[in-house]
């Protein structure tokens, strides 16, 4: 992409009302514009970003089995009576009337709606286990919108639904849920901790959260340093097998949330060393709820006696829009972003050090020509800016290499390459120049 044809509406200032340094860079680079309280335009940087964490929370859960469809994002209020939860929900629910008078809502979950659908289609113990999710736009009308896409009122969220015939298969559902966050969110340059969270009147031990540790999150949060070391399950991991030895080892550390610590527990089990207590971000969040909406809404399931029961239930959310602030958080300097190759908008910068130079121009052309037509996404500073200021805005839009081209290196025939996570420069003869940067992405996209 040349940076002449695209759209990036950088900000010189930082604006006032961006209190957390993603919300502040994301404004800055042009990555998103409010349009209302807690409600965003994504802007083509940002957009970028957006769908690849997207695509690498599609891909995990396809590695665990569950099944892409989408649900729409009105739903009819009837649906919610059905559960009980359309008066319960409060004000935080969009409620919306057709021209027909009839009440609709903008969905903020979708648990009435994937029951519905799934009581339509099932009827036997032999139909499961079923894992359904989709990636669509909630609505919730929070009271505090606030720190930009991390807390929105429309934001895009991945749920997933969950269908055993009994607890010991919902318990199976869940671990599968369990394994896939911790690949989704190292895979984005993350360290995810699953802790124990708040089931509410339910109960139960099968409620986490996962949390990314950062000075700026709303959640406080109690862990186990250990935690921060424990490998994560590779991408050869058998969904199949018994998971249940994995989950054993995270939750044999001790790791809760605010609701659910205990003070006395976790003195216990952790050394004064270990202990963190600290801030984080919830990124993600899976649930066993069993009957709870099944039930209510009669989705019935046939046992091989042939007797009749309500379908065990989870569910697991991950905030995909929220995400793309959580990794700004994680990753950046004073300069601007420094994003994960995975999920960089584009895996390379090519400087042009003097537009309009003929030998520079060709250079850079031919660069952008080999990068381009082996896969590597380019963006190209193709514009008459000064190189100070070149450098400046590639630094803030943070993609993981640059590539600098300039008269005075192609007189020695050099080109300059930088990365951007440790500031690592080297000069190389040009063509050793590309094949070097085509490596680095190649080796940083490889699956891990
Ligand atoms: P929170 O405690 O942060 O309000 P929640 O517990 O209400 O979140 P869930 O219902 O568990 O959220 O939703 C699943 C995921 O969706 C959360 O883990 C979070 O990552 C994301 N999410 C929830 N609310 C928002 C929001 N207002 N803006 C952006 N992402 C959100
Ligand atoms: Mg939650």
């Amino acid at each position: 992409m040349r940076l002449s044809r695209f759209y990036l509406p950088l900000l010189k200032e930082t604006p006032s009302e961006a209190q957390i340094v993603s919300h502040q860079l994301m404004l800055r680079a042009g990555m998103a514009r409010q349009e209302s309280a807690g409600i965003y335009a994504w802007l083509p940087l940002g957009f970028r970003v957006l769908k690849k964490i997207e695509q690498i929370v599609r891909e995990e859960q396809d590695r665990a089995g569950a099944v892409e469809m989408l649900m729409p994002t009105i739903q009819s209020a009837d649906l919610w009576r059905e559960s009980g939860r359309y008066d319960a929900y409060g004000k935080e629910m969009l409620r919306i009337k057709d021209r027909a008078e009839r009440e609709m809502l903008y969905g903020p979950t979708n648990e009435e709606m994937i029951t519905e659908i799934f009581r339509a289609g099932v009827r036997s113990y032999k139909d499961l286990p079923k894992m359904l999710y989709h990636i669509q736009w909630k609505f919730r009308d929070e009271v505090r919108p606030r720190f930009g896409v991390m807390r929105g009122r429309e934001f895009l969220m991945k749920d997933t639904y969950s269908f055993d015939a009994d607890a010991a298969g919902a318990r199976r559902s869940y671990n599968k849920m369990f394994v896939a966050y911790l690949r989704t969110f190292a895979r984005m340059g993350l360290v995810s901790i699953p802790m124990r969270a708040d089931t509410g009147p339910i109960g139960g031990d099968l409620s986490h959260e996962f949390i990314v540790l950062a000075e700026t999150g709303e959640s406080t949060v109690f862990c186990d340093r250990r935690l921060l070391d424990l490998a994560v399950p590779g991408p050869d991991t058998d969904f199949d097998q018994d998971l249940q030895p994995l989950i054993d080892r995270y939750t044999s550390y001790y790791a809760a949330t605010e609701e659910k610590h205990d003070a006395k527990e976790f003195e216990a089990k952790v050394g004064a060393a270990d202990r963190i207590a600290a801030r984080g971000i919830e990124v993600g969040h899976i649930f066993y709820f069993g009957e709870k909406y099944s039930k209510p809404m009669k989705a019935m399931i046939a046992g091989p006696d042939g007797k009749e029961r309500p379908a065990e239930m989870g569910s697991y959310g991950v905030g995909v829009s929220r995400l793309v602030g959580a990794v700004i958080e994680a990753h950046h300097d004073e300069a601007g972003c420094k994003w994960p190759l995975p999920v960089a908008p584009f895996h390379v910068g090519l400087i042009n050090l003097k537009q309009g130079d003929g030998a520079t121009d060709s250079a850079c052309a031919k660069a952008y020509e080999a990068l381009t037509q082996a896969g590597v996404e380019v963006l190209y500073d193709d514009t008459d800016k000064r190189p100070g200021e070149k450098f400046a805005v590639m630094d803030l839009v943070g993609l993981p290499h640059q590539l600098v081209i300039g008269p005075r290196g192609l007189a020695a025939g050099k080109a300059e390459t930088k990365r951007r996570a440790d500031g690592h420069r080297e000069e190389l003869p040009v063509e050793e120049a590309i094949a070097a940067v085509k490596k680095s992405v190649r080796d940083g996209l490889a699956l891990r």
